[in-house]
């Protein structure tokens, strides 16, 4: 199987960037907290299963940042490359990508020392 490149663009992470992580980070924190009130009632107990699973994708998501990228064999978009790493697989035709990332800034001279 051929190894492909793809070049993702990374953005750099700004407070306008960091607020909303930080935000959905507690957020999620909060409906957790709901979830566990909800499931401890019989009741709620399905209602508190499903903002549970939220809550945690929420905090998930805050935390591991990562680009859209799309894959270059099969176009599929939805793939997501985490920040650090250089290499991924498609989700949908399996195919090893290797990543290169690339700054949005004028960092051009500095892509080489990493
Ligand atoms: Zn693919």
């Amino acid at each position: 199987m051929d190894f492909v490149r793809v070049e993702v663009l990374r953005r750099r992470m700004t407070v306008g960037r960091l607020v909303p992580r930080i935000f959905s980070a507690i957020s999620g924190i909060i409906l957790l907290l709901i979830s566990a009130i909800l499931m401890i009632t019989i009741i709620g107990i399905l209602p508190g299963l499903g903002l549970g699973s939220f809550s945690l994708f929420l905090i998930v998501a805050s935390f591991s940042g990562g680009e859209r990228f799309k894959c270059p064999r099969c176009g599929f978009e939805k793939n997501i490359a985490l920040y650090g790493r250089h290499n991924a697989t498609c989700s949908k035709c399996k195919q090893n990508i290797a990543i290169d990332w690339i700054r949005s800034e004028k960092t051009e001279k500095q892509k080489d020392a990493i």
